[in-house]
């Protein structure tokens, strides 16, 4: 059984400071936070070294091969037409990169959100120079959610390109940090893990994700997909109720929200390797809309193999979530 992953990260120092550059450094934080973020990043080496750190992870797990994104937004703090050389930078690097291992990896783009136009073009380069197979997108822009209109033609060109679109989490807006996550009864570190990793910020791309849908996006691009990580994000438990609430004469829109979540969405585990789980999005969302992933190396399981070919799916059904819908989907083709 061959395996395809797809939420597997990447750094290059080049990017990682081009944009730093733009980020102002943060006023001296308190040690517990600092002692929270750096075990955040632990993992910091294997995200840059693929001969000597992603490989043979890879090669212990059986994973044929990793799609490559970077970790992290290009920041909402870079000027437009810097975001827009950066991309393009952080692109051409990615591109070398795989192309030392071909049969080992393949690429999501990251596109420069402060300028639309610009990204759909930057994507579709991606797409046609170097055989990129979508994007990941993460968090908001400037607290503006990509529903928004004036992110349209990203969507346009993906569905167009017939890529998919990947909703990751970013840090998640302050005042809603503050709000829900942070009480007097734990410390900074509890707060900053509950705000992201932890909870809020799965929450909120879950909503982004049905912001996405209640905007009317797939009745404009019905083949418009969208991969959405860790189970989902909290929402695929909550269809019955969508629908219960937003009926098509509430929404305007065509269909209920479940028909457009099991048809234009596609769940990964994001290494949550919880059986139950599976089991439930199989049943909810046929395995045709299942992809693998493991989300290295931020985690780092040690059965991503034996998880599925131990559970009780069908063989067939194996085979699809293994590497049959990555195929299909991101045209990485071969069989
Ligand atoms: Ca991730």
């Amino acid at each position: 059984m061959k395996l395809i992953t797809l939420e597997e990260h990447f750094l290059d120092k080049r990017i990682s400071e081009a944009n730093d550059a733009f980020n102002p450094p943060s006023p001296e934080q308190p040690k517990e936070l600092q002692d929270f973020y750096k075990s955040r990043i632990r993992f910091g080496q294997a995200l840059f070294d693929i001969k000597d750190k992603r490989l043979p992870y890879m090669d212990s797990q059986r994973i044929s091969m990793q799609v490559l994104s970077y970790t992290s937004p290009i920041s909402d703090k870079v000027p437009a037409h810097e975001a827009v050389k950066i991309c393009r930078q952080a692109n051409d690097i990615l591109a070398e990169r795989i192309a030392e291992y071909p049969d080992r990896f393949a690429g999501f783009a990251t596109l420069p959100m402060a300028d639309p136009k610009a990204a759909a073009d930057e994507l579709e380069r991606c797409v046609k120079e170097y055989h990129f197979c979508g994007t990941l997108v993460a968090g908001q822009y400037q607290e503006h959610f990509y529903d928004e209109p004036q992110f349209f033609p990203i969507f346009e060109r993906a569905e167009k390109l017939d890529v998919p679109v990947s909703f990751h989490p970013a840090l998640i807006n302050p005042r809603i940090q503050d709000f829900y996550f942070t009480s007097p009864n734990w410390g900074l570190a509890v707060a900053g893990q509950f705000a992201s990793a932890g909870y809020g910020w799965h929450m909120d791309v879950g909503i982004h994700v049905l912001r996405m849908i209640m905007s009317g996006i797939f009745d404009k691009l019905p083949g418009l997909k969208i991969i959405s990580g860790h189970w989902g994000e909290l929402v695929p438990a909550f269809l019955e109720r969508l629908d219960y609430m937003f009926s098509p004469e509430i929404t305007g829109l065509k269909k209920n929200i479940s028909e457009y979540y099991k048809e234009n969405v596609y769940v990964t585990p994001s290494g949550i390797f919880s059986s139950m789980q599976l089991e439930y999005l199989v049943k909810l969302m046929g395995a045709d809309h299942i992809l693998y992933a493991v989300d290295f190396p931020y985690i780092q399981p040690d059965n991503v193999y034996e998880f599925l070919d131990e559970s009780n799916l069908t063989r067939e059904q194996k085979e699809l979530i293994a590497h049959g819908n990555a195929e299909r989907i991101l045209h990485l083709g071969g069989n």
